[in-house]
């Protein structure tokens, strides 16, 4: 495992590739904080705050918020001082847009992206997994819908990431500590970078 502090990683994947508990994990393990924008939006809606009542329909439909009010969100949580030393976000960028939002917080602030993880599970799994984990927002209708604009807007950032010499492959169809595992392999540099899958 990497030392504490510097890191500055994107953690991107589908719905139930198990990138949120790897987040979880590697946020104690790096002492960076785990952004998901995908909690902090919940967490705006449980407390039925402006922002909460703006995207809960939204949320509810498996569709994805404006990026100028995921731009506003992201830009103010990236400046608090947790994240000076390092973050690790789960769940932006999610669009072409989102990931120039971020190029320019970063490049505003001179720093930059260490690594994206990518973290990729066969579709079975992938389905079988969310199904298990159910919350308010996933009945079967709503999680296609997920499944489907991740397709249409997010998985296309791969390739984008790949060509910028950022992404790495992390096989998601393992065990927890399995995948915890390859992520440290990729961030202690025992994996070669750039290797092409
Ligand atoms: P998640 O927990 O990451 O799956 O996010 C749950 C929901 O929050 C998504 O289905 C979207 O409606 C919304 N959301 C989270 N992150 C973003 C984002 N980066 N851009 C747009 N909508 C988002």
């Amino acid at each position: 495992m990497a030392d504490g502090g510097s890191a500055r990683l994107v953690l991107l994947g589908p719905p139930g590739s198990g990138k949120g508990t790897q987040a979880a994990l590697l946020s104690e393990g790096l002492g960076v904080p785990a952004i998901s924008t995908g909690d902090m939006l919940r967490e705006a809606v449980a407390e039925g705050s402006e922002l909460g009542h703006r995207v809960e329909s939204v949320m509810a439909a498996g569709e994805l918020v404006g990026d100028e009010l995921m731009a506003e969100l992201v830009r103010e949580r990236l400046a608090k001082e947790d994240a000076a030393e390092g973050f690790l976000l789960d769940g932006y960028p999610r669009t072409a847009s989102q990931v120039k939002t971020l190029d320019e917080i970063l490049e505003a602030g001179s720093v930059s992206l260490d690594h994206v993880l990518f973290v990729d599970a066969p579709a079975d799994v992938l389905v079988e997994r969310v199904l298990a984990r159910r919350r308010a927002d996933d009945t079967e209708k709503v999680i296609r819908e997920r499944l489907r604009i991740y397709s249409e807007k997010t998985q296309p950032l791969v390739e984008s990431y790949r060509s910028r010499g950022l992404l790495r492959d992390i096989p998601g169809n393992q065990t927890i500590a399995e995948v915890a595992a390859s992520i440290d392999a990729v961030l202690s540099g025992q994996t070669q970078v750039g290797a092409t899958s």
